[in-house]
């Protein structure tokens, strides 16, 4: 049954594809397929069911902006990361500067670039690429996730509004250290390539409440997972998230790569792949998918009696 639902979802979310575009202000994301769409669901129990372009890498883009958090709240702990950003839905673009410059000194929140610039900045002295990438690796379950350095240079180049947010936080006494690497470890994290598999396989570990359930080994605490969870069902799909939080009922987390990152407090990770991307940024055909399933499986979070999955 979860297999042929999932199959519809497929099938009714690439009926959208052509609604949405591909990324292009980062150049090298232009070069996405828009006709890609996988989705691989793992569940507790240890089921993996995937339809479509499940193997295929891509960026992770905002979607590292959850590992990075939750590395930041594991390493420094909760007040001292929330002494520098706040928890709130900001309703703008997820690169905005407005609300950071004229509203408050400590960014919105970690999911959009501000904050994640900031967490970014907090991390630096205590944690290096090297350590992210492996944490990551092991929060997604694969091994093969490498640093795309095309992407990573063609952001790079480009990236001047986030260095600009860089030097806005530090201006604000918010950011220390050196702005540049800041911001260029936050590059390096976005530039991430993994599979739509990859990120239900973080899903999974978020579900099961920071436990890899394959080996039964614990990998965050069980309030690292709260605090992520929340922060993505409040602000984890740009501005558009209380539309999802309303439609679909799932925490996730979306990337202009295309990946969409969900998961159902113990019953399983969802991991997607869409490139083509609504005017918010996320996944069309991965929202819809969603919709479906949430709806199909009573998935949403305030859904009472829950069904089998
Ligand atoms: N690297 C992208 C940026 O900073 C991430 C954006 C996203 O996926 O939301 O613009």
């Amino acid at each position: 049954m979860l297999d042929e639902i999932t199959r519809q979802a497929w099938l009714y979310g690439r009926g959208f594809l052509l609604n949405g575009k591909v990324a292009d202000y980062i150049p090298e994301l232009s070069k996405a397929n828009p006709v890609y769409l996988g989705i691989c669901i793992k569940t507790l129990s240890g089921e993996m069911i995937e339809f479509g372009d499940v193997s295929h890498r891509f960026t992770i883009q905002s979607i590292s902006k959850v590992i990075t958090l939750a590395m930041a709240l594991e390493k420094l702990g909760y007040d001292e990361v929330f002494s520098h950003v706040m928890m709130e839905p900001s309703g703008d673009a997820f690169n905005s500067i407005l609300k950071l410059d004229t509203a408050s000194n400590r960014p919105y929140n970690p999911m959009i670039n501000a904050g994640a610039i900031d967490v970014i900045g907090l991390l630096a002295p205590v944690c290096d690429f090297d350590e992210l990438l492996a944490f990551s690796r092991k929060l997604c379950q694969d091994d093969e996730i490498t640093m795309d350095f095309d992407v990573y240079h063609s952001e790079s180049v480009t990236g001047d509004r986030n260095r600009a947010i860089g030097y806005l936080l530090k201006s604000k006494g918010v950011l220390h250290g050196d702005v540049l690497s800041a911001v260029d470890l936050y590059i390096r994290m976005c530039s991430l390539s993994v599979t739509a598999r990859s990120l239900a396989g973080l899903g999974q570990v978020l579900a099961a409440g920071g436990v890899i359930p394959d080996t039964e080994e614990r990998v965050l605490s069980a309030n690292t997972v709260r605090v992520v969870q929340t922060l993505m069902f409040t602000c984890g799909m740009y501005d558009r998230s209380g539309e999802m939080a309303v439609r679909v009922g799932i925490p996730s987390k979306s990337g202009v790569g295309g990946g969409i990152m969900s998961c159902v407090t113990d019953r399983m990770g969802i991991g997607i792949y869409g490139p083509s991307l609504d005017e918010k940024g996320n996944s069309i055909g991965g929202a819809n998918m969603l919709e479906y399933l949430s709806k199909e499986l009573r998935l949403h979070v305030f859904d009472a009696g829950k069904g089998i999955w």
